[in-house]
């Protein structure tokens, strides 16, 4: 049996499993959880974080030093940035669109009387624009500060392509490197189906049904807008721009997309989804290892869609209308946030209060969706690295027929 049905079999038991901890043992559940579960879960996240730091180092060293030539370099980078900006806006413009098609705000009543949410202070974008350059590289890796780490990769790849033959064993020592990632990859992935059918059972069986009763249009309206976003806007960069089969795409693509609904955590999907990329889709390893540890840190499609439909229902229930300047500010300050996002559970919900207070919506509105977002983190997170898949895609495959042209 091959891993994605072995990893879609475990997310539907771990999913049936937490339905019915919930309904029939409810007692029992938190002590099969602690010692269980949350354990198994826990050792899998682990262990695939453990690689991502080296695997982005050592690819991203690598694949600059692979492409040789700068120039190629700066037109993939262009050709990326491109490709997150436009396809988040879209993301965001979709979520806003069936929000008020839908108004999941307006369906019931919502007692916004004593609601409590003490906003998280989140780092503002600038800095961590500006801080790309690590001023000290081994604290960026303690950190795991993905885009530092990233920028310095790029610096020891330009050296290394520059040194030539004088370093040839620094650059031997990191395609060793290299292999010994992807084996532990592989390895690591054997364990996915238990720690992903862990992952969601213990998400589910902690996951209050009276909540996702009284959220349920709001709900919907998230999925259904992810799962726009990912048929149409993925769907067709994949058909007409990298002319490629979409179908086969999200076939191919689907264990690294079970392993970021289990583990709601774009970095620590990353060793999945390269690997995954590169073996099932074809994606060369020079451009996998820019653009996906790349888009694991700024690109949040999914995010940015709940970011979206949330600001919508938190103004439908306080009864604000918001004007057409007031929804540019939203798409402007959603990309931005998406940019800011972490990929770690939950930090989309941080960065919502940003939006939230673009538009001078009171922020105390997270408390009505913070019960259920730990279900809508999951299947956004698997949404923020489908995009970053397709893109590397669209990239690979615009960048291979420009070299036939040039050839
Ligand atoms: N969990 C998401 C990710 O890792 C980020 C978020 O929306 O909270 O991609």
């Amino acid at each position: 049996m091959n891993l994605s049905v072995k990893i879609i079999i475990a997310l539907v038991l771990g999913a049936l499993t937490g339905i019915l901890l919930n309904i029939f043992a409810p007692e029992l559940f938190p002590e099969i959880d602690k010692y269980v579960l949350t354990p198994v879960g826990k050792i899998f996240i682990s262990l695939i974080t453990m690689l991502v730091v080296p695997i982005v180092f050592i690819s991203i060293a690598l694949g600059t030093a692979g492409l040789g030539d700068p120039k190629k370099l700066g037109r993939i980078g262009l050709k990326t940035i491109g490709y997150f900006l436009v396809t988040t806006s879209i993301a965001i413009i979709i979520g806003l669109g069936l929000a008020y098609l839908f108004e999941p705000g307006n369906a019931g009543t919502f007692n916004t009387a004593d609601l409590e949410y003490k906003s998280e202070k989140a780092p503002p974008v600038s800095d961590t624009l500006l801080n790309i350059i690590p001023t000290n590289p081994i604290q960026s890796f303690a950190e795991a500060n993905m885009l530092q780490i990233i920028v310095f990769a790029i610096f020891i790849g330009f050296a290394l392509t520059m040194l030539g033959s004088k370093v040839d064993k620094v650059q031997e020592l990191l395609e060793q490197g290299n292999e010994i990632m992807m084996y532990l990859v592989n390895l690591v992935m054997k364990f996915a189906p238990y720690g992903t059918f862990a992952l969601l059972a213990s998400a589910i069986g902690q996951q209050g049904f009276d909540a996702i009763k009284a959220m349920s249009l709001y709900m919907v309206v998230v999925l259904l807008a992810l799962v726009v976003h990912a048929i149409v806007t993925y769907g067709s960069s994949i058909l007409f721009i990298a002319k490629r089969n979409p179908i086969q795409f999200f076939k191919g693509f689907a264990p690294a997309m079970g392993v970021a609904f289990s583990t709601s955590s774009s970095n620590a999907t990353l060793p999945v989804s390269m690997n995954v990329a590169q073996k099932n889709l074809g994606v060369p390893k020079t451009i996998s290892s820019f653009v996906q540890p790349l888009g694991a840190t700024i690109n949040m499609d999914g995010t940015a869609i709940m970011q979206g439909v949330a600001t919508i229902f938190i103004a439908q229930v306080y009864d604000v209308q918001l004007t057409w300047t007031a929804l540019l500010v939203v798409v402007l300050t959603a990309v931005l946030a998406s940019v800011g996002t972490a990929g770690v559970p939950g930090v989309g919900l941080i960065m919502l209060a940003m939006v939230l207070s673009s538009v001078n919506l009171p922020v105390e509105g997270i408390a009505l969706i913070i019960g259920i977002d730990r279900l809508l983190d999951m299947a956004r997170t698997a949404v923020n690295i489908t995009g970053d898949a397709a893109c590397a895609v669209v990239v690979a495959e615009t960048e291979e027929r420009a070299g036939r042209a040039h050839a």
